[in-house]
């Protein structure tokens, strides 16, 4: 059994809704994950904004919008008028239920109920779709399975075990459709897996169910070697270490959703990207194997400030460095990157949310200085540090660009730039150049 998961623009419209169903149906009885229409988390979210401004009349109009959009794709999306009915049914019911949240007073757990109606939609409408076209798939609720803890974490035992009884009372399903993104937390109450997060969903049921493979169908063919945005030429990378895909995920390759890699690595399941405008491209492979002795790929990840703390009381001390970092989990912000000197340390963070106090802290330690507006550019490969080269092969494409900072040996994977955000595009670039 597969996990197929298909992001927003993937069913983006009626006509991608039923290029998904021709993909999903007659490949064997596997597990398919929607996220929701593109654009409609969005309008989910500003729904809920606008009731927590108060504005209720807002938030009936904008829920009026949004279902005036999906009775539109409703039309376009099904022949059978019977079908067309059992569509309109169920989203008149949902959006009479998002009216009746719309008219509630603001609270954190009322917008997680408005922003998980949107995969309810969209699985709802993909499943009578399959229904129409012959093809017995049956709907999971994901809030009958999925959970996560106290601490926001999935509770394997529990998703695992719901789950499979899930899919054993339903045996003999040509398919299984189910929600991404949604969940429930350790009170029961709706909740989600954060933005993005229909990845996530697809990596853990792969996980619970130890399924063979997981797929994650966007709109390119696979993990590039480099930005497509900014540089021309990029190709496909076919194979990656878990690892190598969790630093490209994480460090700006916004084809896979980082948190989208432990629970598939964790319990060895392959991930592939793949293309649902060219199916038949091969994608990327993402597997607990290393095909070595080359530098994969190259991601970056904007908005990074780099903060300096230079100070005498660093020399030939122990527990600076701690110190250091306990003004950072205080004020719960992640480094993202750190390099040290006998003096000093230099590290980044990509949310400046408490760097006020943060800096404050941070000056009776030392002089503070804050470098705005910079890009961590990473470079991605088999960089085990008995591997010759590979290092002095991206320090010299970049000879021409001024680095604030530089990270490697934290992983057999992956080196570390800081540099300016001016400067992003060129050094990304020169990468692309003297590596591929
Ligand atoms: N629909 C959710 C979002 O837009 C989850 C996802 O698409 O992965 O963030
Ligand atoms: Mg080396």
């Amino acid at each position: 059994m597969k996990v197929k998961k298909f992001g927003g623009t993937s069913v983006g419209s009626a006509a991608r809704i039923k290029n998904v169903a021709a993909l999903i149906s007659g490949d064997g009885c596997n597990v398919v994950v929607l996220s929701a229409m593109s654009g409609t988390t969005n309008s989910l979210v500003e729904i809920a904004a606008a009731v927590k401004d108060g504005d209720c009349a807002r938030a009936l109009n904008l829920v009026d919008e949004l279902a005036a959009k999906y009775d539109a794709v409703i039309s376009e999306l099904y022949a059978d008028a019977s079908a067309k009915a059992a569509a309109k049914e169920i989203t008149d019911n949902i959006f009479g239920q998002l009216r009746q949240l719309a008219a509630k007073e603001y609270s954190a757990q009322l917008e997680k109920e408005i922003v998980a109606k949107g995969e309810l939609i969209s699985t709802n409408l993909t499943n009578c779709y399959l229904h129409e076209t012959g093809v017995k798939s049956v709907l999971l609720p994901a809030l009958d399975y999925m959970r996560i803890d106290l601490h926001g974490e999935p509770d394997m035992e529990y998703i695992g075990t719901h789950l499979k009884e899930l899919l054993a009372a339903n045996a003999g399903a040509d398919l299984y459709i189910t929600q991404g993104f949604i969940c429930r937390n350790e009170k029961g109450e709706v909740d989600n897996l954060q933005r993005g997060g229909s990845d996530y969903t697809a990596s853990l049921i792969g996980a619970a169910i130890g399924a063979d493979e997981i797929e994650i169908w966007t709109d390119i063919d696979g993990m590039h070697n480099n930005d497509p945005r900014f540089v021309e030429d990029t190709r496909p990378v076919h194979n990656l270490h878990f690892e190598e895909a969790a630093e490209l995920a994480y460090f700006g390759a916004k084809i896979l959703h980082p948190t989208c890699i432990l629970p598939a690595r964790m319990h060895n399941v392959p991930v592939r990207l793949l293309n649902t405008l060219d199916p038949s491209a091969e994608g990327t492979l993402i597997e607990n194997k290393m095909c070595g002795n080359a530098i994969k790929a190259v991601a970056a990840k904007d908005n990074i400030t780099a903060i300096k703390i230079k100070s005498g009381r660093m020399l030939l001390a122990y527990g600076f460095l701690k110190k250091v970092f306990e003004i950072f989990e205080k004020y719960e912000t992640s480094i993202d990157m750190i390099t040290t000197s006998e003096v000093g340390v230099s590290l980044t963070i990509d949310n400046e949310r408490n760097l006020e106090p943060i800096v404050e802290e941070l000056s009776r330690l030392g002089s503070v200085t804050i470098d705005r507006d910079m890009v961590i550019v990473c470079v991605v490969g088999d960089l085990e540090w008995k591997n010759r080269g590979f290092e002095a092969k991206a320090l010299e494409a970049l000879c021409n660009v001024p680095v604030r900072m530089i990270s490697y040996g934290g992983s057999n994977y992956n080196i570390s730039f800081l540099i300016r955000k001016e400067d992003k595009v060129r050094a990304l670039r020169m990468l692309s150049y003297h590596l591929f």
